[in-house]
């Protein structure tokens, strides 16, 4: 694997700042609650992408429209684990509903 994952200990209802620029990339009080910086590869749970960057998408094994066309079969965590860009983290946090969680990936090299 060519990244880390970093559980949050975190609400589903609190914000997500980015860990290089502190950006509210997740913020609740925003109508429009995905907020990425520049840091932000993608925002997913475990039934599909809220965002994703088209530099990452292109190191997935399958194409996102692929993946929610089949959420009900795949595995998110699995498709994020089969990408091949290197050197970055993912944190991940209760989404709030039994058993899923929230992915968020972030390079600190952009
Ligand atoms: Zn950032």
């Amino acid at each position: 694997m060519a990244f880390q994952i970093i559980k949050l200990d975190l609400q589903a209802i609190d914000d997500i700042a980015c860990p290089y620029c502190q950006h509210v990339v997740v913020d609740w009080l925003n109508e429009q609650y995905i907020q990425p910086c520049e840091h932000v590869l993608f925002i997913a749970m475990d039934i599909g992408f809220e965002y994703i960057t088209d530099e990452f998408e292109c190191t997935m094994r399958r194409s996102v429209d692929d993946l929610h066309a089949n959420d009900d079969t795949v595995n998110m965590l699995d498709e994020i684990k089969s990408a091949n860009y290197s050197d970055f983290i993912v944190t991940q946090s209760d989404l709030g509903v039994e058993g899923y969680s929230r992915y968020i990936g972030f390079c600190a090299s952009i």
